[in-house]
């Protein structure tokens, strides 16, 4: 008999061996259950408290010099340490039901929108309450919002910040207030509108959620009342009739010597220009008033940006990566128009169409940009490429499938299918690259140590599941600066009595606690069968 097993029958009275049987199964069942507590024991004696920790997770951190992690910890508002389960449980510690150790779900940077009208539709249409309409935002999973567009002063700007003032601005918001309006007047001229920013310069606090970064230009058309977008080639007749428009190269808001000076004298105020961009013969003129204005600086200081890049030729992207300039791309492309598309514009058009989609391998800065306004909001309508759901929209990105009006998905024709954006790609372009636009990528956009406490938690990882279920992914919590904004209510994660969050104890202490279990009932029957 085995030394230990001998000094075991002699502690052990042969009336309680089954009840010891009896209480090594209940104990293989119990260790499990409480593995969680088992883990948080592991802690070293000097721990540091902290507010949050997220353990035993799969952490897509957006950071490439560290692509993938386990565990992390919150503490007042920042990212304390990021790194693995063991190191950060070692090192940290938080009041109980704070540790989750989840290896259910994945955990990402906050969504950030580089290009939506949310809060800005919010107020001038009413649809929403500036609180409500942020609380729908951060459900969907967006920590930041980049605003593109807001009117005069008092009527945009001051709602906005009386509610960062009453501490009820819970998202981030980076406004940026129009220089002229979307529409020309009737002798086709541009209509600016007020100018405040010569007396007050951007606000780029970094720890504020109230910025101010750059100002809005309008340099061409949009289809119908807002005239077409500025092309180098002519619109044919049925182009025309098509987009409701009349002038037949587009309509420039503002020609190159007047562009050049109102970027010159909003660039020399220190504001980054966002220029509503969607024709070729348009993006030529902002590149080229860009270049005016930088003067043979980089826009690495300055972040002039261009929206929506529906027609880029070749000679631009060379022109924009001599420059470093940042793109917006939408994410969702309405597909289930490919074939008139197809029919209306010519091969090199088309190629010009698609082209924003190869920004990213080309080395520029490229952001996401839903474009949404509340005008459009449908829950139920999953076909408008300016909806709000972000995860669509990098299933647009990645597939550029999309969904009609009566739920038929849509695959792309090969010119749409041209140049491939990575899950990588894609997840970049609505974290980091959009805080990079408002120049908070020090700050936001990827789970580093240091930066603010922006993240979310959702239902499955888009780099390792199907690309066709991207589109489903659900947002189950969003913490924005360190605080818990929004839990879904189908799938709290923190339980709001304290109760010790435990999602899926890992397997390898299951294992153990097994091993262990089965190691007991092992020695009580072997020492049954010795004492016999
Ligand atoms: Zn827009």
């Amino acid at each position: 008999m085995p030394t230990i097993f001998k000094s075991m029958k002699k502690l052990v009275k042969p009336k309680l061996k089954s009840f010891l049987i009896f209480l090594s199964l209940f104990f293989t069942l119990l260790i499990p259950i409480f593995s969680n507590s088992i883990i948080i024991q592991t802690k070293a004696a000097d721990a540091e408290q902290v507010d949050y920790i997220f353990s035993n997770a799969n952490i897509i951190t957006v950071d490439e010099a560290n692509p993938l992690e386990e565990a992390i910890a919150i503490k007042d508002g920042k990212i304390h340490a990021i790194g693995s389960s063991e190191e950060i449980l070692a090192k940290y510690y938080t009041d109980e039901g704070n540790t989750l150790h989840s290896n259910d779900h994945t955990i990402m940077p906050g969504l950030i929108d580089g290009h939506t009208h949310l809060m800005w539709s919010a107020n001038y249409g009413g649809f929403e309450t500036l609180q409500g309409a942020q609380s729908i935002a951060m459900a969907f999973g967006y920590t930041t919002l980049n605003e593109k567009g807001a009117d005069g002063w008092d009527r945009d700007i001051q709602p906005l910040l009386d509610i960062e003032a009453a501490g009820e601005l819970r998202i981030r918001l980076n406004v940026f207030p129009i220089y002229n309006l979307a529409f020309l007047d009737e002798n086709n001229e541009s209509i600016n509108v007020e100018r405040w920013y010569p007396d007050r310069g951007p606000i780029l606090d970094p720890g504020r959620k109230f910025r101010v970064p750059g100002i809005k230009i309008y340099s061409d058309g949009a289809y119908g009342n807002r005239g077409l977008p500025a092309m180098s080639v002519p619109y044919t007749p049925e182009q025309l009739e098509a987009f409701m428009g009349t002038s037949v190269y587009g309509d420039l808001y503002m020609n190159q010597s007047t562009l050049n000076a109102v970027v010159k004298t909003i660039h020399d105020k220190g504001f980054s220009c966002a220029f509503h961009s969607m024709g070729d013969r348009s993006t030529e003129t902002v590149l080229n008033a860009i270049e005016y204005a930088l003067d043979g600086e980089t826009n690495d200081n300055y972040r002039h940006q261009i929206e929506h890049n529906s027609f880029i030729r070749e000679d631009l992207i060379a022109q924009a990566q001599s420059l470093n300039t940042i793109h917006s791309v939408r994410g969702y492309f309405p597909t289930y128009w490919q074939v008139e598309y197809a029919e209306l514009f010519n091969e090199t058009v088309l190629e010009w169409y698609v082209n924003r989609y190869s920004l990213p391998s080309e080395g520029l800065h490229a952001y996401l940009e839903t474009d949404f306004t509340w005008e459009v909001y449908d829950d139920d309508d999953l076909s408008g490429s300016r909806n709000i759901k972000p995860f669509l929209h990098m299933w647009g990105l990645v597939t550029r499938k999309s969904i009609d009006h009566n739920g038929t998905i849509h695959t792309p024709l090969p010119w749409l299918a041209e140049h491939t954006i990575s899950v990588e790609q894609a997840l970049k372009m609505m974290t980091l690259e959009g805080a990079y636009a408002v120049k908070q990528e020090d700050y936001l956009g990827s789970l580093e140590a240091g930066k603010f406490a922006d993240l979310i938690v959702i239902s499955d990882d888009p780099l390792t599941i199907n690309h066709d279920e991207i589109k489903d992914i659900e947002v189950y919590l969003t913490m924005i600066n360190g605080t818990i904004e929004y839990q879904n209510p189908a799938h709290s994660i923190f339980s709001e009595l304290g109760n010790t969050a435990v999602f899926g104890p890992s397997v390898g202490l299951v294992m153990i606690s097994m091993i262990f279990g089965f190691l007991l009932i092992l020695g009580m029957t072997v020492l049954k069968k010795k004492s016999k």
